[in-house]
C-alpha cells in the first residue's frame, strides 16, 4: 500500500515527452472544492497518472483515481460512504481553440508550463459525484419505513404530475354536484 503523495506540480508536456508516470495519494485538505460537497472521507484519494504522446504528437495523460468519500443521504439525511472512481485521458493544451479538434475520447486540459495534478485529481472526483446521494436499500434507516412496506416500498418514489391531474378529473364531477346542490 503506497502512501506517497503524489507531487503537487508537473511539467506534463515534459512528462509525456519522457513517458513519466507516478501514482500516490492525495488526501482531502489538498482538494478543497471536495472538501466543501462532502462531509469527509474515509480514506485519501489513490490516483495514477501516466504521461504519453499520441501518433500526433499530442500531449496526453491517462488519470484514474478513487475515493470514498462521506455525503448526507438523501433519503434518511444519515452520513452515508459514496465510492467516487473515475478514469480519463487528458489531452494537454495551451487554450480553449484546439478543444474543438480533439478526438472524442480525450478530455481537453487547458494548461501552461506546469499544470496542478491536485486540482487534476479533483476535478476528476468532482465529476465522478453522484446527483442523489444515497445508501443501498439495505443499509438506509429509512428503507421501507417511510413508504409502507414489501412491494411498494421497491417503487420509486417521484412526483408524477399525470397522477396529480388524474386526481383532479376524478375530483371535479364530485365537486360540481356538490355545488349543484
Ligand atoms: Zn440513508
Amino acid at each position: 500500500m503506497s502512501r506517497t503523495t503524489i507531487p503537487k506540480e508537473a511539467e506534463l508536456r515534459n512528462w509525456a515527452a519522457r513517458e513519466l508516470s507516478t501514482q500516490g495519494s492525495v488526501s482531502l485538505d489538498k482538494m478543497p472544492r471536495l472538501e466543501a460537497v462532502t462531509l469527509g472521507a474515509q480514506s485519501e484519494a489513490h490516483a495514477s497518472l501516466a504521461c504519453r504522446r499520441d501518433e500526433q504528437h499530442r500531449y496526453l495523460v491517462d488519470i484514474s483515481t478513487d475515493m470514498t468519500v462521506v455525503m448526507q443521504c438523501q433519503r434518511c439525511l444519515m452520513p452515508c460512504d459514496v465510492d467516487l472512481r473515475a478514469a480519463a485521458t487528458l489531452c494537454v493544451l495551451w487554450d480553449d481553440d484546439a478543444a474543438s479538434e480533439l478526438p472524442a475520447s480525450y478530455d481537453p486540459l487547458i494548461s501552461g508550463d506546469t499544470s496542478n495534478l491536485h486540482a487534476l485529481v479533483e476535478d476528476e472526483l468532482l465529476l465522478a459525484l453522484p446527483a442523489v446521494p444515497m445508501h443501498s436499500r439495505e443499509e438506509c434507516r429509512h428503507s421501507g419505513n417511510e413508504f409502507g412496506n414489501g412491494a411498494e416500498a421497491e417503487v420509486p418514489q417521484r412526483e408524477n404530475p399525470f397522477a396529480a391531474l388524474g386526481d383532479l378529473l376524478k375530483a371535479d364531477p364530485v365537486e360540481d354536484s356538490a355545488e349543484k346542490n
